[in-house]
């Protein structure tokens, strides 16, 4: 298990999120990513290795947003590929997710989201998650959100209802922009909140 941080606000998200990555690194991890809405999508980079190598590519072709999450990998399935590290997507890539842990049963939910015609990337358990938080959200059509009870949070809630395992997630969406859902089991995450 490695580390998973996650930021929204008003300031931008990729040099906290970076931040947060460096003193997460003490965990141990073999690769990096991060995904930040950029006003019009969900845009991930991630690569195998050191942040570093991670920052080299935000360098190049920076990604930039007030909402964001970010982890980094220590594979329990799946080698510690670029593909393979997090996050993930959902097949329509509107949904990110970074997740800590082990999806025990994702093998059968794997099999049932493919027999539905979801298309998967990676070969990690962590991707099932992402998958089927988009069909949760797809069934909520007519749902009403509120402010204490937005879509995404239903969603991940049914998504979580599925799935056996311990783990700490961070999930955003391109539906709902500035919301950033976490949850745990057996598995520690903290949020802080600040001014705005
Ligand atoms: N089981 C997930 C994977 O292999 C998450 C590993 C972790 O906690 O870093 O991608």
């Amino acid at each position: 298990m490695c580390g998973i941080v996650g930021y929204v606000g008003n300031k931008p998200a990729r040099s906290l999120l970076i931040e947060g990555l460096k003193r997460l690194e003490y965990r141990g991890y073999d690769s990096a990513g991060i995904a930040i809405m950029n006003g019009s999508g969900v845009e991930t980079v991630k690569e195998a290795g050191k942040i570093s190598r991670l920052e080299a590519l935000l360098a190049g072709s920076p990604v930039d947003g007030t909402t964001g999450i970010a982890h980094t990998r220590w594979a329990t399935h799946g080698p510690p590929t670029r593909t393979n590290a997090h996050p993930h997507l959902s097949a329509d890539g509107t949904i990110a997710v970074v997740h800590n842990g082990i999806i025990e049963n994702y093998l059968t939910l794997r099999a049932h989201l493919e027999a539905r015609g979801h298309r998967f990337r990676s070969q990690t358990d962590t991707e099932v998650l992402a998958h089927l938080i988009e069909d949760e959200l797809a069934g909520l059509d007519g749902y009403t959100a509120d402010a204490r009870s937005c879509r995404l949070r239903v969603a991940v809630r049914g998504a979580l209802g599925r799935v056996q395992g311990a783990y700490a997630i961070a999930v955003l969406s391109l539906s709902e922009p500035a919301v950033l859902v976490g949850a745990c089991r057996h598995a520690p995450l903290v949020v802080g909140l600040g001014t705005d």
